[in-house]
């Protein structure tokens, strides 16, 4: 079985309701118009933006950029399983480079995140990558670091889905170069046997160069999917 390509959307802190129920409005015409069938999209709008986007989604599997591992409770400024529930959101980013050096979460928070909402079955997109300074210490290094990173959560989980994300890739315009990330999936496929997704500034012009990539079975795309017509540009390419 040939798995289907994901392609994921990472709003980050963009997009407020009205302008994401618009984006998904206009995604989901684009996915019926085109017959898209042999790609996921996912899209990870902040919190606030959930709603009931049932009577007008069909296509897109809505996630959450971040949850506590908690059902409710005393957590400030944050939500809880019962707020992804109200909208069936069913899929989470755990993770993210961006929650681990800005909001320091550690390794331990992150397996708790992943312990409980792997218990729920969610469809968890976990993310590692390494910074310049492994980077730049060579591949056997840079492999250590992102097996450090995959060492304490359970790799055959089976809504798992993985994305490699090199921190100095990621909302610089950097992009790594297909060798690297040839190199990468290649030895992280050798780990684990689960969809790995490449993020770290796609854009559209990149983008079929690295889905061509043989071990690379997605995107996860920030910066360059917050505009609509950029986001089905790129579906449209990868579909090509
Ligand atoms: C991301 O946040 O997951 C990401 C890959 O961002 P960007 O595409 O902006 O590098």
């Amino acid at each position: 079985v040939v798995n289907k390509m994901i392609i994921a959307s990472n709003f980050k802190t963009n997009h407020t309701r009205k302008s994401t129920r618009e984006y998904l409005i206009k995604l989901n015409n684009f996915i019926s118009e085109k017959s898209i069938s042999n790609i996921d999209i996912m899209v990870f709008p902040p919190s606030v933006a959930f709603d009931n986007f049932k009577d007008f989604n069909k296509h897109i599997d809505i996630g959450a950029q971040n949850a506590y591992h908690t059902i409710r409770g005393s957590f400030t400024g944050d939500i809880g399983k019962e707020h992804l529930d109200e909208f069936n959101i069913n899929s989470i980013l755990i993770g993210h480079s961006e929650r681990r050096t800005i909001f320091n979460e550690t390794q331990d928070l992150i397996d708790l995140k992943f312990k409980f909402y792997s218990s729920y079955g969610f469809k968890i997109i976990y993310c590692i990558g390494e910074p310049l300074e492994i980077k730049e210490q060579g591949i056997e290094k840079t492999i250590d670091y992102l097996e450090n990173q995959l060492k304490s959560i359970d790799l055959d989980y089976k809504n798992l889905i993985i994305a490699y994300e090199p921190i100095w890739a990621i909302g610089t315009g950097k992009t790594a170069t297909l060798n690297d990330i040839d190199e990468v999936h290649t030895r992280l496929k050798n780990i684990i046997d689960k969809p790995i997704l490449y993020g770290g500034s796609v854009k559209a012009c990149n983008s079929k160069d690295i889905t061509d990539i043989k071990n690379v079975d997605g995107l996860l795309i920030g910066t360059a999917s917050w505009n609509i017509d950029d986001f089905c540009r790129i579906i449209d390419i990868v579909n090509l």
